[in-house]
């Protein structure tokens, strides 16, 4: 069973990827970046977004894992939604990944994934 939470690019959903309908769809097909869950239970605990610029995602994560806990749905997985991996490939995104991943990993004790669905 894995417990994840998507984070979303602020200035890209329900602006050019609608209703996180993709991403919902690679949930249930174990698409992409889901690829990795195939056989085993996964729990959407939670989908908002980055924060926004210049990338607020850690304070954002911090809030999120109080909320998730308070419910008795511990975060376990931190995924990236594919529209902030084309945020940062083409959109100048202030976000840098490896330190994202670094501090979060430190501070949260989440694993940070790169990506959702593939399409
Ligand atoms: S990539 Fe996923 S999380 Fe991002 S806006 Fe699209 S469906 Fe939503
Ligand atoms: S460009 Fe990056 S920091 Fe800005 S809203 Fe999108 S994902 Fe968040």
């Amino acid at each position: 069973m894995a417990n994840i939470v998507v984070l979303y690019c602020k200035k890209i959903q329900d602006h050019s990827c609608v209703a996180c309908a993709k991403c919902f769809k690679g949930m249930d097909e174990r698409s992409g970046e889901f690829a990795r869950y195939e056989g085993e239970d996964l729990h959407l605990v939670g989908l908002t977004d980055c924060g926004d610029c210049p990338g607020l995602a850690v304070p954002r994560l911090k809030l999120l894992g109080e909320v998730a806990r308070m419910l008795d749905r511990p975060i376990e997985a931190v995924h990236l939604g594919t529209c902030v991996k084309t945020a940062m490939e083409t959109g100048g995104c202030p976000l840098d990944f490896d330190e994202l991943r670094f501090l979060v990993e430190q501070k949260f004790g989440y694993r940070v994934v790169l990506g959702t669905h593939p399409y």
